[in-house]
């Protein structure tokens, strides 16, 4: 029901009678842990990554982790990341006792600046992990090729996109390993749950022990590992949304479409688009460039929901930013600092009405000049 005076949200977690049904399903059968509905949905979720092996864990976070485990990163390797990201990313690098080096971002694409990795390489880097984020590409095709010189691992942070590409190449599918989240804001969810996706058979195999305790055949552990299980509820509610995804993810880039047609307020900077990436929009980012705190509230009155992604770099976050202090480390990511001050995230999710559209394009535009 779409209501005028009624507040549009920022984000609106799907759960329809089909996942409900499907949730049901599972629980009458009494096979609820790790059993059919993960592997058919591991190897529904393949079509999205040009058929890579895919191991479903219990959140992105999880699979952040075991990518990094699975790699056997650890204690005084480096891992670039950049800043600009959900704490996730780079709390995956400490997990694991490696070190984090925050690179900046473009400014254009808010994700990593391939140049200013390339600086950040030092005789420990092991890894690179670029984020598509709010579901824009990352420069993969640039990364892959430093990455390839260096000699170094790529993991995609892919949790905020599934189903972007870049040249025609899905994400997910560029480096050793890719990651996705099914949180429920994101553009598909499994309530909570995860995937890796790599082409190395090997890695492949290690995932599927790590997250099962080191066991591929019962009490015949083979390594150290932990219980990341995705549940057979979550894997038969993720099959729901992933047959949807399509239509979904469609609908955002129209939503998207509009919204940048028709936003004409000058202070406000719409989104850009990378040539030949695919944006999937898992948050449709402008720059405010005046007072974003008047704006936000001006929005919110309007009953356009709005929120900022993220307010806080990482390096400036308590447990990366005392540590630095106490080494003397200062990161220098004007950049990554610049987007914190101005980005807002506007409602594009697939269940905007063509009037929320409209709603929320006339109170961006009233924002006007008074900024
Ligand atoms: C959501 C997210 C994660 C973590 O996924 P969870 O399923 O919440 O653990 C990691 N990185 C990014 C960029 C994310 O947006």
């Amino acid at each position: 029901m779409s209501d005028t005076h009624e507040p549009i949200p920022a984000a609106r977690p799907v759960i329809g009678d089909e996942e409900i049904e499907a949730a049901v399903r599972v629980l009458r059968s009494g096979r609820v842990v790790q059993g059919p509905e993960v592997a058919a949905f591991e190897a529904e979720f393949a079509e999205l990554v040009d058929m890579r092996h895919c191991v479903a864990v219990n959140s992105g976070t999880s699979a952040l982790h075991l990518t990094l485990l699975a790699l056997g990163l650890g204690p005084g390797d480096e891992v670039i990341v950049p800043s600009f990201s959900f704490a996730a990313s780079a709390n995956a690098v400490r997990l694991v006792g490696a070190d984090v080096v925050f690179a900046d971002i473009e400014p254009d694409s808010f994700c990593l600046d391939p140049a200013a990795v390339e600086a950040a390489i030092t005789p420990r880097t092991a890894a690179i992990m670029p984020v598509h984020l709010y579901g824009h590409p990352a420069a993969m095709d640039r990364i892959m090729a430093i990455a390839e010189r260096h000699g170094l691992a790529v993991v995609e942070d892919a949790c905020q996109a599934h189903a972007a590409a870049l040249h025609g190449t899905p994400v997910g599918a560029f480096g050793a390993a890719g990651t996705f989240s099914f949180y429920p804001t994101k553009n598909m969810h499994s309530l909570e749950g995860g995937m890796v996706t790599t082409a190395d058979a090997e890695i492949a195999r290690t995932l599927r022990l790590l997250r099962n305790q080191g066991m591929e055949q019962r009490y015949a552990n083979e390594i150290v590992g932990a219980n990341m299980r995705m549940t057979d509820v979550s894997a038969a509610i993720g099959r729901v949304q992933r047959a949807k995804l399509a239509g979904w993810t469609e609908q955002r880039i129209a939503n998207a479409a509009y919204l940048t047609e028709h936003i004409t307020a000058p202070n406000v900077v719409t989104p850009r688009v990378a040539e030949g990436a695919r944006h999937v929009y898992h948050q449709y980012t402008v720059r405010v460039r005046g007072d974003r705190d008047a704006a936000m509230a001006r929005l919110a009155e309007a009953g356009v929901g709005n929120a900022v992604y993220y307010p806080t770099p990482i390096h400036r976050l308590k447990p990366y930013w005392e540590p630095d202090q106490k080494a003397g480390r200062v990161w220098d990511l004007p950049e990554t600092e610049r987007a914190a001050a101005e980005v807002v995230s506007l409602p594009v999710h697939p269940a905007l009405s063509g009037q929320d559209l409209e709603r929320i394009v006339s109170a961006v535009n009233a924002l006007g000049e008074q900024l």
